[in-house]
């Protein structure tokens, strides 16, 4: 397993519902934590490792010394939301890329966790962009979608080089 980058078409596509929690679905689940961590990041969707499933996982700690705030969610849903507030993110498919984006400063969602439990939980602030955006990933869309007209100008170099750079 290995993390894609744009513009692999693979992350421009809608996942897939998960219907069934399996030992494979587990174990996949696991490695997407230690790729996240190996990259840093604090959030890692399926369609990121070229699975087409709605999951993803986050850590908004960004840490594996804090696994309390480890989250993994199937099959999101957000259900209703609060506020709009413009912060820098990047994207471990989309390296180089930091942009402004607007996103609901509060949201409360619905999914699955890894225990087949419904939950449904009210997430602010970071946590809350973090769920949106790794939420957009099982939609297809990445943040070069959400971009300001400033920051396209501003990313456009490097978002040439990573489309140069694509491997067939
Ligand atoms: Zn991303």
């Amino acid at each position: 397993m290995q993390i894609i980058h744009y513009p692999d078409p693979r992350l421009l596509s809608a996942a897939q519902p998960v219907e069934e929690i399996t030992d494979g679905i587990r174990a996949k689940v696991e490695l997407m934590f230690e790729l996240m961590y190996e990259g840093q990041g604090v959030g890692l969707a399926a369609p990121q490792v070229a699975w087409g499933a709605r999951i993803f996982v986050m850590n908004p700690a960004g840490s594996q010394e804090e696994p309390d705030q480890q989250r993994v969610v199937l099959n999101p849903k957000i259900l209703r939301r609060k506020g709009r507030e413009w912060g820098e993110e990047g994207c471990l498919s989309i390296p180089g890329v930091t942009v402004d984006v607007e996103r609901s400063t509060r949201v409360v969602v619905q999914y699955t966790d890894l225990e087949g439990q419904q939950q449904e939980l009210s997430l602010s602030d970071f946590e809350a962009r973090v769920f949106q955006h790794e939420l957009d990933h099982l939609d297809g869309i990445l943040i070069l979608h959400r971009m300001t007209e400033a920051d396209k100008i501003k990313s456009r170099e490097v978002v040439e080089k990573l489309k140069r750079n694509q491997t067939p």
